[in-house]
């Protein structure tokens, strides 16, 4: 502000250096500008910005300048009406001042013209105080009048007292004297002798009668009497006023109210005034500016000047340009601040307006890198982008869209190129169905703003995706969408999900399949008081064919079962495999109790047929167990757990049964938890003993080995035969602790028959198949034989043959390293699995122990000993001794022998017995034969009434 004050003090280029000042202002503003824009975005300014930037600079520029120009150019008009009023000022003032002074000097012509004639009329004799006294010379401005003759001596005087003196020696006196005219002669100011006052001479000639020099009349007047004048209302307080005589010196000058004289100018240089106005002198009349140096004030002036026609005197009049500038000044001073206000504001809201433009700009250009970055990004995307425009009907509903822009993959999904596919309608991609489905989508976006969702193209489509991620994003009146093609994840996700539910090896839906599916159905059937009922299926034997001819024969096995369970089925039934050999079908609906038993017999009698198998034909058959909804539970877990009850019931009665849930089979199932829990308990506090049954020499009768035969000693029920808790103890993995307890109390028992002295005869020992594969049993043998220092002659194993039958070098290795040991191996119940001679012979096994059906047939049909006897003769071939079990008659020992089995066993020779009471059977024949050997007897009994050796 305080430069713009200044500004409008200076007179000249005020508005030229406002607006370099703005200029400066302009420039840093354009600097911090230009500054703050590269601050706010790291890459520099463009070209175009910088010339925006230029272009707003220079508007404004253009626009601070505006309120100048105005301003200026209405002061310089002012201006210019002011130069002129003041000339025509100082040029009429200077004409009133003319006449005026022309009138007062007319008074004083007249006045000494009066004197003259007076004087020239009393020959010398005119008496001035005389004058005075009657009435004259009382103004003011007259100091003095006096009359000097012709020598110059003042002989008569106004003054008082009357004064006497010379004037011979003033210029005026002589020139008088030499110069014939009387003309008034107005003389330089000079100081008065007698009043010491400064004053102007108005001088005449006075002439004698012969028109000699007779003396001159001098009337003398204060400067002031010139310059009365000024008081006048036009002249200033501070402006010029003087008359100059021809002679170039002033007669009066004052400025304001002060006078000047002669020693003390107002004026430092008189001009000259000519006629011609020649250069260097000034003409007649006229006006112009003084300078401040012309003044002993230093006050510019404008002077208009004016020379009397009547005297030789000229008027000068100055008008102090100060003091008439001032009434103007004021409103210039006003005018100047609007100006620069206006200006200030103007370019304020210019830069305001060129910030905001900027920014606006680079919004914009952010913007259009945003954009084309998207644009890049959309391009090099994998997804198809469209930009749609809506098309309304009347009422403002929308009907379809149109494709005003996408990339190039967005064309491509469609198999088109940009150009071709711009400007179709929605519509075009969809049956008319279909259209009215999507647009429901598409209506939703646009008022909603936003929608997205996967959607499936029916074949009627032309895009070549069969799944696609729709979003739509309302865009102002349009909308953007995005087309992700997600067929590929979608045929991903459903061969995850088809795996997660299916069963690889059948194909058939698996477990975790059936639990979803089976709690909608449940949640169905609760919904419609429906039925449901839940078959479990369970392959009888599906663990020996799997052992016996491998995994791959088993996998076999299952397929076909799986296939047969569909092609019984209707399909509306729902087949899962629940896991092993076991299988689910849910019928729902189901038709009750007697339609779900009709099924399960379908299941068992078409399982039930023999399987066409790698290894050979075999027949293995299934058990089926069956809950229903409501009845049997309401969860699938309930309905499984009590399906598997059924099965396990459907087993226990006999294989390739069907059984309905009932309380009771829980009961069983209960109790048979409950005896588990009894064994645990058992093998704990050692429960158990071991009865030992012999086996003897078919030839001799007498004592060959032992068997053990483990009992449990129920403190409640007394003895429980293995039958009861051995199938058990299998199935929950008890076996291996009881295994392992049976062989430390048979090495037990025999190093305490050692040490009562008796002569031991070998005892084998039965061996599980779970205790075979799982149990360790090579480890237990050798540290309980360590232990009781037995030696391997004294210990045999009995191993069945399901037992040896499978992985068979994991087998044979296993029976090797027992072998190894010392120790005796048997095939215990041998024709009841599946294995041949030839088998057994590659497992190189020591004893044959024939199941006790063979023996059982023996007597009753006659294949049976040519069976037996082929049995005989090729465990014979193969080196194994061979033991008949179950031998219950004389015939039967009679036959066995005469068949050249090796060694008898069975209730007829002695039931297992308990330690006590073995020393017995150890001496002597257990057997006798008649010396024909036509009779078996044991010693002390009768021959057995209808027993006759067949010849
Ligand atoms: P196994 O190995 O076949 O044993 C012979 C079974 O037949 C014994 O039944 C025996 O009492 C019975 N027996 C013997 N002679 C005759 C006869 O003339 N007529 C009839 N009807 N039966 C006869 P037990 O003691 O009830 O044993 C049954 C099964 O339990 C055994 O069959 C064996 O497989 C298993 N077992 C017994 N003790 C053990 C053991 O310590 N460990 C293992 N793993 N299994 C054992
Ligand atoms: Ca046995
Ligand atoms: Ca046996």
């Amino acid at each position: 502000m305080s430069q713009v004050i200044v500004m409008i003090r200076c007179k000249e280029l005020k508005a030229f250096g406002y607006l370099l000042t703005q200029g400066r202002h302009c420039m840093r503003a354009y600097t911090i500008f230009r500054r703050l824009a590269n601050k706010a975005s790291r890459p520099a300014l463009s070209r175009r910005t910088l010339l925006s930037c230029l272009l707003w600079l220079a508007v404004c520029a253009a626009l601070g300048a505006l309120p100048w120009i105005a301003v200026e150019s209405m002061i310089a008009n002012e201006q210019r009406a002011f130069d002129k009023a003041i000339s025509t000022d100082a040029m009429s003032i200077a004409g009133g001042y003319a006449q005026y002074l022309t009138r007062s000097i007319e008074q004083m012509d007249q006045v000494t013209m009066h004197i003259k004639f007076d004087w020239e009329k009393s020959h010398g004799m005119l008496r001035l105080d005389d004058l005075v006294a009657r009435g004259l010379f009382t103004a003011p401005q007259f100091v003095l009048v006096s009359i000097a003759d012709r020598t110059g001596r003042i002989v008569t005087t106004t003054a008082h007292p009357e004064q006497s003196g010379s004037i011979a020696g003033h210029l005026y006196f002589q020139l008088h004297k030499n110069n014939i005219s009387s003309a008034l002669h107005i003389a330089p100011p000079e100081v008065d002798n007698l009043s010491g006052k400064t004053v102007i001479r108005f001088t005449r000639r006075l002439d004698a009668n012969d028109d000699k020099f007779d003396g001159v009349v001098v009337l003398s007047v204060e400067p002031e009497y010139f310059s009365a004048f000024y008081d006048g209302p036009s002249v200033g307080n501070i402006d010029f006023l003087a008359a100059v005589g021809a002679d170039g010196i002033p007669r009066s000058s004052r400025i304001g109210a002060r006078s000047y004289t002669p020693t003390m100018p107002a004026l430092r240089r008189i001009p000259a005034f000519g006629r011609q106005g020649a250069a260097g002198t000034f003409a007649l009349n006229g006006g112009r500016w003084l300078d401040a140096e012309w003044f002993t004030d230093n006050e510019r002036r404008f002077v208009g000047w004016q020379t009397l026609t009547a005297y030789p005197l000229t008027v000068m009049v100055g008008l102090s340009e100060r003091e008439r500038l001032l009434r103007y000044a004021q409103s210039w001073i006003t005018y100047r601040r609007l100006a620069a206000w206006s200006s200030a504001m103007l370019v304020m809201s210019v830069l305001v307006a060129a910030f905001m433009a900027g920014r606006l700009a680079r919004k914009k250009q952010q913007a259009r890198s945003v954009q084309a970055a998207y644009r890049l990004a959309t391009e090099s995307g994998d997804e198809g982008f469209y930009m749609l425009h809506p098309l309304a009907a009347e009422d403002g509903l929308i009907m379809d869209f149109e494709i005003m822009d996408c990339n190039a993959r967005g064309a491509a999904l469609f198999d088109m190129t940009k150009a071709e596919f711009l400007g179709r309608r929605l519509s075009w991609n969809y049956s008319a169905d279909d259209f009215s489905r999507t647009l429901v989508a598409y209506r939703r976006a646009m008022a909603s703003g936003r929608y997205e969702e996967e959607v499936q193209y029916s074949s009627g489509s032309r895009s070549r995706m069969k799944w696609a991620r729709r979003k739509i994003v309302r865009s102002g009146d349009a909308l953007a969408v995005t087309l992700c093609d997600i067929t590929e994840a979608k045929a991903q996700e459903r061969e995850l999900i088809r795996l997660a539910n299916t069963d690889e090896l059948t194909g058939l839906p698996n477990r975790a399949w059936l639990m979803k599916f089976l709690s909608t159905a449940l949640e169905q059937a609760a919904q419609t008081d429906g039925a449901l009922a839940l078959l479990f299926i369970d392959l009888d034997r599906f663990k020996e064919v799997n052992d016996a001819f491998g995994h791959s024969a088993g996998d076999a096995l299952l397929r076909e079962a799986a296939q047969r369970l569909q092609s019984t089925l209707r399909p509306a039934d729902h087949i899962a495999r629940f896991g092993g050999d076991e299988f689910t079908v849910v019928l729902h609906p189901a038709g009750g109790e007697s339609e779900a038993v009709r099924v399960a017999e379908r299941i068992i009698q078409a399982l039930g047929q023999p399987f066409q198998l790698a290894g050979g034909i075999d027949q293995i058959g299934a058990s089926v167990g069956i809950s229903l909804y409501p009845r049997d539970g309401d969860t699938a877990e309930a309905l499984l757990k009590n399906a598997d009850i059924a099965m396990y019931a459907a087993k226990a009665e006999g294989k390739g049964a069907c059984c309905i849930y009932r309380q009771e089979l829980y009961e069983s199932i209960k109790a048979r938890v409950g005896i588990e829990r009894a064994l645990a308990e058992a093998l704990e506090v050692d429960q158990f003993i071991l009865h030992y049954q012999p086996r003897i020499d078919a030839a001799t009768g007498k004592l060959l080995s032992l068997e053990a035969l483990v009992r449990w000693h129920h403190p409640q029920r007394g003895i429980v035969p293995p039958m009861e808790f051995i199938p058990l103890a299998e199935s929950t993995g008890l076996i291996v602790r009881l295994g392992a307890l049976v062989v430390e109390k048979t090495c037990r028992q025999l190093a305490q028959w050692r040490a009562q002295g008796l002569p031991l005869a070998p005892v084998s020992i039965n061996v599980s198949a779970v205790q075979f594969h799982h149990g360790g049993i090579y480890d237990v043998l050798a540290a309980c034989m360590e232990r009781f220092r037995i030696g391997p002659e004294w210990i045999e194993l009995e191993i069945t043959e399901s037992a040896m039958l499978g992985d068979h070098a994991g087998i044979a290795g296993k029976l090797a390293a027992i072998q190894a040991l010392g120790i005796k191996l048997a095939v215990d119940d041998f024709g009841t699995g599946y294995s041949s001679l030839s088998q057994l012979q590659r497992l190189d096994m020591d004893v044959l122990k024939v199941d006790r059906i063979f023996t059982a047939e023996l007597g009753k049909k006659a294949e049976s000993i040519v069976l037996f006897k082929a049995i005989v003769s090729m465990a014979h071939a193969l080196g194994m001794r061979v033991v008949a079990e179950g031998v219950e008659t004389q015939q039967q020992a009679h036959l066995l022998r005469a068949l050249g089995c090796d060694e008898l066993q069975g209730y007829l020779i002695s039931r297992p017995v308990p330690p006590g009471a073995v020393p017995a059977l150890m001496h002597g024949a257990l057997l006798v034969f008649d010396a024909g050997s036509r009779y078996a007897i044991l010693p002390g009994s009768e021959i057995e009434t209808g027993y006759a050796l067949a010849e």
